[in-house]
């Protein structure tokens, strides 16, 4: 018996984050590749997780995540949103927002089914989607000089009635394209005719500049029947490598995403949840500061490369910062990613990846979630091109 492994996911790689962030650290180079902030958690917080280790939050939680933080998280959705939501039966704590994308996929998606993603688009969800028997259709989001928005032509000839999910990432990663009350009405009036379900990733709900308010579709009455709205702390505290997020969904939804879940991962790490919870209850508002936080990093790093070779238009949400490269060199961005970390010294992370059809856009992200002094270092370098 010759005892043989196919892959399910032949064409999966290592991730394009995990190849940076190695090279990065290989080369000794500044890492602005994977996304993850150079800063701590708030304090008062890290304090919460060790008084909940030390007395006696350490066993399982209940499978749907620490009801105190699911009140909380209903409790701001309300405020945020609009929505009211159930406590018990339609919000769920799971393991980052990963587990959420993930589980709300297999929970979904049958055999056969089509699930639209827009790219560039983060790349988890495209094997998830494999995994689960579907496939993947890809709708471009079209470039307006800088901006990136919803080509909603290419999205009503994609959509048909075998498309069971489509999965939208607004604030966007990479781009930093954010969703306007208009682009929710349009996105409502696309889907209407279709029995597909919305899968929104909105992990970058509170970090968007310019004065410009997040819509949520946890905000849209129509849309919120048939949507998935998926977050993570991981940005919003500065804290991307405790993997807790959670998902907000109508009941019936929820139910057959615990039918996933429970088997997935089956609950979430207690002492942080608690954590969590305290520290919601406490600073109700403490999001509030986080694009402002956010804004001065991306004004700064912008700033410094004012004078550079890239042309640099501010993003408009996330902690990324996109740099069009076309002026320097029409490399292709993988290629050239990986050259630039080796030889000036500053990790980035090409789009191409992101993608079905190559990225023609000349463009790299650069994170800007680093000390100003970090910042500094790479746009002196980036300067030098
Ligand atoms: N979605 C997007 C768009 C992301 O950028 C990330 C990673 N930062 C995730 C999902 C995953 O979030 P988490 O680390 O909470 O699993
Ligand atoms: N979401 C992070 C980014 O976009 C990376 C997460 C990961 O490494 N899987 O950079």
């Amino acid at each position: 018996m010759s005892l043989r492994l196919d892959s399910k996911l032949p064409d999966v790689g290592t991730t394009i984050f995990t190849v940076m962030s190695q090279l990065a650290a290989d080369c000794g180079a500044i890492n602005l590749s994977q996304g993850f902030p150079s800063f701590d958690p708030p304090e008062a917080l890290v304090e919460r997780i060790e008084f909940h280790l030390r007395n006696g939050a350490n066993q399982y939680a209940p499978m749907p995540g620490v009801p105190a933080l699911r009140e909380q998280l209903a409790a701001k959705t309300s405020r945020l949103y609009g929505r009211n939501v159930d406590v018990d039966s339609e919000i769920t704590i799971c393991t980052g927002a990963t587990e959420g994308l993930f589980s709300t996929i297999q929970a979904v998606v049958r055999p056969g089914d089509e699930v639209i993603v827009f790219d560039p688009a983060y790349d988890s969800y495209e094997p998830a989607v494999t995994l689960a028997g579907g496939i993947t259709r890809h709708v471009a989001l079209a470039q307006q000089e800088d901006d990136f928005e919803i080509d909603w032509e290419a999205f009503e000839a994609a959509l048909n009635d075998k498309t069971r999910l489509v999965i939208v990432n607004f604030p966007h990663n990479p781009t930093g394209a954010i969703l306007s009350p208009a682009d929710v009405d349009r996105l409502a009036e696309s889907v209407r005719p279709y029995p597909t379900f919305l899968l929104s990733d909105e992990v970058y709900e509170h970090i968007v500049f310019d004065g410009v308010q997040h819509v949520s579709l946890l905000s849209h009455d129509e849309l919120w029947k048939r949507s998935f709205v998926v977050s993570s702390f991981g940005k919003t505290f500065h804290a991307t490598g405790w993997k807790v997020g959670y998902c907000v969904a109508p009941a019936a939804l929820t139910a057959e995403f615990r039918r996933v879940h429970q088997f997935t991962t089956f609950t979430v790490v207690t002492p942080i949840q608690h954590a969590l919870a305290d520290f919601l209850e406490d600073s109700p508002d403490i999001h509030l500061a986080l694009s402002e936080f956010y804004q001065q990093k991306r004004d700064l790093f912008c700033r410094l490369l004012e004078d550079s070779a890239f042309s640099v238009t501010p993003a408009r949400s996330t902690f990324f910062q996109l740099l069009d490269y076309s002026g320097i060199s029409d490399e292709d961005d993988t290629a050239l990613a990986d050259r630039w970390t080796r030889e000036i010294g500053v990790a980035s992370i090409p789009l191409s990846p992101f993608c079905a059809a190559p990225f023609e856009a000349k463009k790299l992200r650069f994170c800007f979630a680093k000390d100003d002094a970090t910042l500094t270092e790479a746009a002196e370098r980036l300067r030098t091109l």
